[in-house]
């Protein structure tokens, strides 16, 4: 067993953008800091690895910092916490400094300007990207600068399966080899869960197979507070197909000018919102939902064709070169089929202004942190923002506290027996999909939960058990604090939608 001064899972944005800050943080500071770095498949398996859109940060002269704010502000339905809004907006350009200094590369016009483009719920041009792969951009970006640290063991390939903390606050980790099943203990004075979403939870989702909602169970199991768990945004536009991983189809093509249209061609979203087709997510996703139900579809179209096909190549070559090569879908030509699907969680862990949960030296940052920026619904492009924003702010809590606290001497610890139940992953997100969805319904909801219950209490022990039902036994956890959070809401707002209320 080892023992580090701080324990990092997840090695997307949030959790590489910290080993990032720590790194220079003890450079500057002359100190010295253990860290773990764990990551379920090889650090480059996660959800940031997929973001296509880019990082939201004001630029330029016609843009400010008050419109970014009351963008973000309007999505969220002003449930946010307006002092960490302010703050993230504020910084956000510092962000964009360290990514680059980082070795990010942005896209620039051909003048040699950042090529900030707009998106949904945006008023102006704040979006830095790289092409429409800006996630696997930064992905690469962070783990080269995070790789071959001397004061770092990497733990690729590992998932944490169980965390437990002593009467002395030391937090233990079990790791298990995602391969070989190989088990191995860690202890550590911090824990920082970057663990991202949970987008397994249902049947159709943008997210990768890792989002299986385990920072929320452990925080959970710890103690730590979850807030606004029910706040799950669907992107309106996933590519219609069978798989549970749906290809996304970014929003900065509506942003481009690409149109919604119904079977027959008609661009409806001007019925439902005066932002036409750049509406936020929310009102994009229940109108589409709206309209397939109205004419028995079970997807719409997306048309790209008025961009043509040079800005086409340019600006989206990986969504085109998708479609074309997967599909045999030409987006510079033919319109994309395209349904709503499960896409971020805005609820999680709550945080304050530093990461740190309601459990002491336990940090939650990226999407599984409940922050206060994104409300009730998050604005395009403030999420990749966020993971980075509060990595720094954790960053400089810890390299602070690791000092105070020096690390303990190794101490054996038993972790308490498990208990793993045989439980349907498919049957579970079947039943999330229909009745805790785009719109929900109180039935639905309380039927659900009565069904979780229910098979929890019948389903029989397992003796052995995969990392597969220990992920799907920890789902079933999280699903009912879901349900039960929706159940709590008087009021439609934001992603939240049940059609009793
Ligand atoms: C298709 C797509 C497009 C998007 N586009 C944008 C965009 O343009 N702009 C934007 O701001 N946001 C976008 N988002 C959202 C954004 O990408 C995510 O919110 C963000 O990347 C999450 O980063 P993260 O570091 O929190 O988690 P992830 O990047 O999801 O990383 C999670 C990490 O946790 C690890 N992990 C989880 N459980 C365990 C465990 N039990 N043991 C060990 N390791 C574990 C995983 O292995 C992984 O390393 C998009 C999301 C998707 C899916």
């Amino acid at each position: 067993m080892i023992h580090v001064d701080v324990a990092i899972m997840g090695s997307g944005i949030a959790g590489l953008s910290l080993v990032n800050y720590l790194k220079e943080l003890t450079i500057q500071q002359g100190k010295d800091i253990s860290l773990a770095i764990i990551a379920k498949g090889n650090f480059d398996q996660t959800n940031t690895n997929w973001a296509q859109g880019g990082i939201a940060a004001v630029s330029s002269e016609i843009d400010s910092f008050e419109s970014h704010i009351e963008d973000t502000m309007v999505a969220g339905v002003f449930l946010n916490n307006k002092e960490v809004v302010e703050k993230v907006v504020t910084a956000a350009p510092e962000i964009i400094k360290d990514l680059i200094r980082w070795g990010m590369d942005f896209d620039k016009t051909e003048e040699g300007n950042f090529d900030l483009v707009k998106e949904g719920g945006h008023r102006y041009s704040r979006i830095w990207h790289h092409k429409d792969a800006t996630g696997a951009a930064i992905q690469s970006t962070l783990s080269n600068s995070s790789r071959h640290l001397s004061a770092v063991s990497y733990y690729e390939y590992y998932a944490v399966v169980q965390v437990e903390r002593d009467k002395s606050g030391i937090f233990y980790l079990r790791l298990q080899h995602t391969e070989t099943n190989e088990l191995q203990t860690i202890s550590a004075t911090n824990l920082v869960l970057a663990g991202g979403g949970i987008g397994a939870l249902y049947a159709k989702t943008t997210n990768q197979p890792i989002c299986t909602g385990d920072a929320i169970y452990f925080a959970k199991e710890l103690g730590a507070k979850i807030k606004d768990l029910c706040f799950v945004q669907f992107h309106p536009t996933g590519l219609y197909g069978e798989e549970q991983t749906t290809y996304l189809i970014t929003e900065a093509i509506r942003g481009a000018g690409g149109v919604l249209r119904d079977k027959e061609g008609n661009a409806f979203m001007v019925k439902y919102d005066e932002r036409a087709d750049l509406a936020p997510r929310d009102i994009v996703a229940r109108a589409i939902f709206s309209e397939m139900k109205k004419a028995g579809t079970k997807y719409i179209y997306l048309d790209a064709t008025a961009l043509g096909e040079e800005k086409i190549k340019t600006h989206f070559p990986s969504i085109h070169a998708y479609c074309l090569q997967n599909r045999g879908i030409d987006i510079a030509k033919d319109w994309i089929p395209v349904v709503p699907t499960q896409h971020y969680l805005c609820g999680g862990i709550e945080v304050n202004s530093f990461g740190e949960s309601s459990i002491e030296n336990l940090y939650a940052i990226g999407e599984c942190a409940n922050t206060g920026l994104h409300g009730a619904n998050r604005l395009a492009s403030n999420s990749l923002l966020e993971a980075v924003y509060f990595a720094k702010k954790a960053a400089n809590k810890i390299v602070n506290l690791a000092i105070e606290n020096p690390s303990p001497f190794l101490v054996e610890h038993d972790f308490k027996a498990t208990i793993i139940k045989q439980l349907s992953r498919h049957a579970l997100q079947q039943k999330l999909s229909d009745h805790a969805g785009i719109i929900k319904n109180t039935q639905g909801l309380k039927d659900t939960i009565n069904w979780i219950n229910e098979t929890l209490f019948q389903s029989t022990l397992l003796s052995t058990y995969s990392l597969a039902d220990i992920e799907t036994n920890h789902m079933y956890e999280i699903s009912l604090i879901l349900l039960k959070d929706a159940l709590l809401q008087k009021k439609n707002i934001g992603v939240h939608y049940n059609e009793e209320l």
